[in-house]
């Protein structure tokens, strides 16, 4: 017999950025405590046991979420109970859009959600990519976050829902309200990976503590030497850091460039043209007003590839 029954679904189609890590994590902190872990991998066409405490879905993309959506959708119902009567069922990037109404993709073709989490996720051409630092919030408990985040989805929140962290602007569900991942009752969905229950140690804690609710009650989990995941949080936020620092220095070596170009540049331009006219003076100044809006554009691209507010040049992941 076991304690705790965990569910990885479709290990070996969602799997992105070694999601399974967050399974492992989420088994070895439950057995430093002493208690039983049974992990049951169900793929497609597999049976769900029907005792678990946990079920956790990995990212994916775009078409093994085709391959996995007509599956999970016979899944439905048998989900929702699960979740009704308290499983956790835990979401990341891919696996937390299914956990949703519905993602529509860049083609328009739709993939429906579980509807677990009143979220729904439409494609878009410009992924959100990068390391994330956020302040999470889980059933009463405040813990940082970091991980990495990859993303053409924006997802949009409805209003049964709670985020789960807050980020900047540029990141997170949608880029725009600053709020990463949703919660309602035990169903959570991020974007981060990391794995990202292997560098958060206390979301990890705050979610097996809630799976092993019927067996412990409001029992807190013993502490355990945390000085090896301490230290992998410590170095994933070190590195957000540095991500925004480079992205910084690059934006202003951008910005100076575009502002040397438009201080020395123009004045030249002006008289280039000015000598081309023949030197009738009241053509130049409009000109050049025009030469000069015709070069920013061209730089304002410049600076986003740059600095990695446009599509990364690591290539899409979908
Ligand atoms: N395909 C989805 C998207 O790009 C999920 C990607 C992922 O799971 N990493 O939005």
């Amino acid at each position: 017999v076991s304690d705790l029954v965990i569910v990885h679904l479709y290990p070996r189609l969602l799997r992105t950025y070694g999601d399974r890590g967050n399974v492992l994590a989420l088994k070895r902190r439950a057995e430093w405590r002493g208690f039983r872990v049974r992990v049951d991998e169900v793929s497609i066409g597999e049976r769900l046991p029907r005792d678990a405490g946990l079920i956790l879905l990995g990212g994916g993309t775009d078409r093994v979420q085709e391959i996995v959506g007509k599956d999970l959708a016979a899944r439905r119902d048998e989900l929702a109970e699960a979740a009704q009567g308290g499983t956790v069922v835990l979401g990341i990037c891919g696996g937390y859009q299914f956990l949703g109404t519905r993602y529509v993709m860049p083609d328009g073709g739709e993939i429906d959600g579980l509807s677990l989490l009143d979220v729904e996720t439409r494609a878009t051409e410009r992924r959100i990519i990068g390391r994330v630092r956020a302040r999470g919030a889980l059933w009463g408990e405040a813990f940082d976050l970091v991980g990495f985040e990859n993303h053409g989805g924006r997802t949009t929140l409805g209003a049964s829902v709670q985020p789960l962290a807050s980020v900047s602007r540029r990141h997170g569900n949608n880029g725009r309200d600053g709020t990463e991942g949703a919660v309602r009752a035990t169903v959570v969905g991020t974007y981060l990976h990391g794995p990202v229950l292997a560098v958060n140690p206390v979301l990890t804690d705050t979610l097996l503590a809630r799976a092993l609710f019927p067996l412990n009650g409001n029992e807190p989990l013993g502490a355990l030497p945390d000085a090896e995941e301490r230290l992998a949080h410590a170095d994933a936020a070190r590195r957000v850091r540095e991500e925004h620092r480079a992205k910084k220095r690059s934006m202003l070596v951008a910005a100076s460039l575009i502002a040397l170009s438009l201080a020395f540049g123009g004045p030249r331009a002006a008289r280039e043209i000015d000598d081309d006219d023949g030197g009738r003076g009241d053509r130049v100044a409009p000109a050049a007003v025009v030469e000069r809006p015709l070069m920013i554009p061209y730089d304002l691209a410049r600076t986003a590839e740059i600095t990695g507010t446009s599509r990364s040049s690591a290539g899409p992941r979908r």
